[in-house]
């Protein structure tokens, strides 16, 4: 009997694209953990099945009318997991003394709070949820330190930086001679494409990314490159950088996940087949590594590695999250905002792909920002700018 030595899973997000992919990674290694909470927003037959086959001792929807027809479903198949509803249920199954590890796996800004309790609980913490680093990143960092969670970085990225990283660099990157961290981007499906062209993009255009199968709101996210902004400002908060010390580097393969440059000139970058279980499972792992279904890369296979610049002219999102960074304090958060009523605008055919950016420069310049070191301030100004972003939007 190991179940001593289990660690105790929850997994927050748990019907979308990475939730499904840590459920996989799970399943690969039951001698080394269990499902503790799985959570969803509205899709209760995708729960169902889910616990039907992992078993967790909690599930959590939004609402009640569906947190009703599951307790009901999984009561008749005989299961003994408890069903709860709202925001304060999510919290509860991230911060839960018997819980190790949170994957922080919803999308946008709904995943700051439960995020924030597995930090203040000292989990491990599986960082998917890059917009709750992006709202909060001076505020959450803190909150890591004080309660001394681990903080493992699942997008690709800043996963593969983590990697190539010397063990324990949290403090600032000229401590341990790092000259740049080169962020590396697919450039999405429209790369090459101006201006012009791009304004006719359709939603099902912008969901189908030619290296990742991702939710629909990073897949826009990665088709105006704001997805490569938030991660700048993401590796800002990680590693302690600032913005001029990260450089995109547009790679269609998306064979590098990301590289970090040294002061002797040295280069080391971590490679892999675009599966998000790789990193899901090394941060499952750490400071060890597990199986995680995903065959190492056959270089034959990828033949080639290209680099390219990034067009912030056809592309202006990046160049707006670099300016939000720089302005510091809530707007990363405004940004991040505006961009999710924008995304959400686009995906219901309510506005055209170019007007994103527009919408995001509209609420930037009419917000006026603030110093974002309460979490009331920042949910306020969340809000301020969802407001002013739907405005925009009526026009
Ligand atoms: P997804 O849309 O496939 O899944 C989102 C999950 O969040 C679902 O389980 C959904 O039920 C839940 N959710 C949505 N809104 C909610 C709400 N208001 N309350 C509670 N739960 C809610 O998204 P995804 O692609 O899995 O991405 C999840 C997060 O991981 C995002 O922040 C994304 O940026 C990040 N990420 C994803 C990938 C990827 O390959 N998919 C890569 C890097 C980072
Ligand atoms: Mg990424």
């Amino acid at each position: 009997d190991t179940s001593h030595v289990r660690q105790s899973v929850t997994v927050l997000g748990a019907t979308g694209s990475i939730g499904t992919s840590t459920l996989d990674v799970l399943a690969r290694h039951p001698e080394r953990y269990r499902v503790h909470a799985l959570t969803a927003c509205t899709r209760r037959e995708a729960l169902r099945d889910q616990c039907l086959t992992h078993c967790p001792a909690v599930a959590v929807l939004a609402h009640e009318h569906d947190a009703a027809w599951l307790r009901d479903e999984l009561g008749r198949a005989g299961l003994a997991t408890e069903v709860r509803s709202g925001e304060g249920a999510l919290q509860d199954v991230a911060g839960a003394s018997e819980v190790d590890v949170v994957m922080a796996a919803i999308v946008g800004a709904a995943g700051l709070l439960p995020t924030l309790a597995a930090v203040r609980a000292g989990k491990r913490v599986l960082l998917a949820n890059k917009e709750a680093l992006v709202m909060s990143g001076a505020l959450f960092m803190d909150e890591v330190e004080r309660h001394g969670a681990v903080l493992l970085p699942i997008d690709s990225e800043h996963n593969a930086i983590y990697q190539c990283l010397p063990p324990g660099h949290r403090g600032g990157l000229g401590r341990f001679g790092v000259s740049q961290l080169l962020l590396t981007a697919s450039g999405g499906p429209f790369r090459g494409w101006d201006a012009v062209r791009l304004q006719a993009v359709t939603p099902e255009q912008a969901c189908a990314h030619p290296n990742w199968a991702m939710g629909r709101k990073i897949s826009v996210d990665s088709a105006t490159l704001m997805n490569k902004g938030l991660e700048l400002i993401e590796a800002c908060w990680l590693f302690d950088a600032r913005p001029e010390q990260i450089q995109v580097v547009v790679h269609p393969q998306s064979v590098i996940h990301s590289m970090v440059a040294y002061s002797d000139g040295s280069v080391i970058a971590q490679l892999g087949n675009p599966d998000m279980r790789t990193p899901i499972a090394y941060g499952l792992a750490w400071p060890e590594r597990i199986a995680a279904g995903v065959e190492h890369l056959d270089l034959f296979s990828v033949a080639r590695l290209d680099f390219e610049a990034p067009d912030e002219t056809a592309f202006p999102c990046l160049r707006l999250a670099r300016e939000a960074m720089a302005a510091g304090g809530t707007a990363p958060a405004l940004l991040n905002a505006a961009n999710e009523v924008a995304v959400e605008a686009f995906l219901a055919g309510g506005v055209g792909f170019t007007q994103i950016p527009d919408v995001i420069e509209a609420v930037m310049h009419t917000c006026d920002v603030k110093a974002a070191d309460e979490l009331d301030v920042i949910l306020a100004e969340d809000a301020r700018a969802r407001r002013v972003a739907v405005r925009h939007l009526a026009r």
